[in-house]
């Protein structure tokens, strides 16, 4: 018997083998995005609570009527959006599949859509998976600000979609109304279909703002704009996300919706959205910019190289051309073996692997978590470059 090829990524997704490798070696983990502190005490009680409570049956297709108003009413505080609650706004498992969702809704076998790379890693796959061609454009390292004349050309008839990640995973870069209006001038007239993956909206930096699709009238009539809570209150493992897109878009992501996960846990909706409408958080950005500027301090004293801070993200990406010249995925398997902090390489953020020699750092971490690990990569020495 022949299993189909249905994508072309090979191996297990790089997160699961970097965690894995630093559990194993009981390495301090900087690999995989997740936060090491706990979640506010008060949102847990209300998971408790929920399940407690009448809330553990299957929920509405479309997400908890309650917990929808909530996001609306959350765009309306923080951007002055207006987002219908009944007809824009579908909860998720998660933003992975928010993803996943968004392109099966419009991709058809034989359809491109564009990536920018590098670019987090199911993007590709969930492109292909659907029949469809992923095209590349490199995004200029090491600033990684879009070449829009390579977008431009990589355009065809066939191009039905294409996919932001702003503030980006794993470089931090963070996109201006600016690069919004770029991308509506090439889109204009077609029909292409934008997929802005915006989870790391309420992290970012150095008072700069999050502009989201959504800010885009133009734009905002052709795209799909996909959250995830785990972001935003520490809680990946929820695995609670949403979309917001027009009506129209909705009705097509909830045809999808409804025959792949149906719904989403019952009682985390709940718990969210009473969370949002009553408690709230402290926006987060300025928390997990404290964590970027100590962490951008202790490697200081480190031979990596840093090119630019993160903008936004709980990323930071660094250089080791000082360390060593291995490819960057020995690189980090060797630093997680030898020296016990676990990273991300960048290269798999690429379909051809291309490899610029840096890892990611995941920053969102307690101060001592920060300091116990960059106090193991002090020990590198500038003078001997590893071979
Ligand atoms: N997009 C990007 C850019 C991410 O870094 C992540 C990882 N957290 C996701 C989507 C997925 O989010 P979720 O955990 O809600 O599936
Ligand atoms: N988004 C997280 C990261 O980039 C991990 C998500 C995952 O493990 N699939 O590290």
């Amino acid at each position: 018997m022949i299993l189909p090829q249905k994508h072309s990524a090979t191996g297990t997704t790089i997160f699961t083998v970097m965690s894995a490798l630093a559990q194993q070696h009981n390495a301090i983990n900087l690999s995989q995005g997740f936060p090491d502190f706990p979640i506010d005490e008060r949102l847990a009680d209300l998971l408790h609570e929920a399940a407690k409570g009448a809330y553990n049956q299957y929920s509405p297709m479309p997400g908890v009527p309650m917990l929808r108003q909530a996001i609306s009413d959350d765009f309306k505080r923080r951007y002055g959006l207006d987002v219908n609650a009944d007809t824009e706004v579908t909860v998720t498992p998660g933003a992975t599949y928010a993803i996943y969702t968004a392109f099966t809704s419009v991709l058809q076998a034989g359809d491109e859509a564009i990536v920018l790379e590098p670019a987090y890693d199911s993007y590709i796959p969930n492109i292909e998976m659907n029949g469809a061609k992923a095209v590349p454009v490199p995004l200029s390292a090491p600033s990684f600000d879009v070449d829009w004349d390579k977008v431009k050309v990589a355009i065809t008839p066939k191009t039905k979609a294409i996919i932001i990640n702003t503030p980006h995973n794993p470089t931090g870069a963070a996109w201006s109304r600016s690069d919004w209006d770029k991308l509506a001038e090439l889109v204009r007239g077609t029909g292409i279909y934008i997929l802005s993956d915006e989870v790391y909206e309420q992290i970012i930096f150095d008072g700069k703002e999050h502009y989201t699709v959504l800010q885009h009238e133009e734009l905002r009539q052709r795209s799909f704009a996909l959250y995830s809570f785990g972001k935003v209150f520490h809680n990946t493992g929820w695995k609670i996300g949403y979309c917001i897109a027009p009506p129209m878009l909705t009705q097509a992501f909830r045809r999808i919706h409804q025959f792949l996960g149906f719904s989403v846990n019952t009682p985390g909706q709940y718990a969210l959205a009473c969370y949002l409408e009553t408690v709230r958080n402290e926006p987060i950005s300025k928390m997990m910019q404290a964590k970027r500027d100590y962490f951008l301090e202790l490697m200081r004293d480190t031979p990596f190289t840093i090119h630019m801070p993160a903008g936004g993200s709980y990323f930071q990406v660094a250089g080791y051309e000082r360390i060593s010249d291995m490819g960057d995925m020995d690189f980090a398997k060797w630093l997680t073996e030898e020296y016990g902090v676990a990273t991300i390489p960048v290269s798999p953020f690429y379909s051809n692997k291309k490899d610029d020699k840096f890892v990611r750092f995941c920053f969102a971490k307690k101060e001592e978590t920060l300091r116990e690990a960059v106090g193991r990569l002090k020990a590198l020495s500038t003078a001997s470059l590893v071979k």
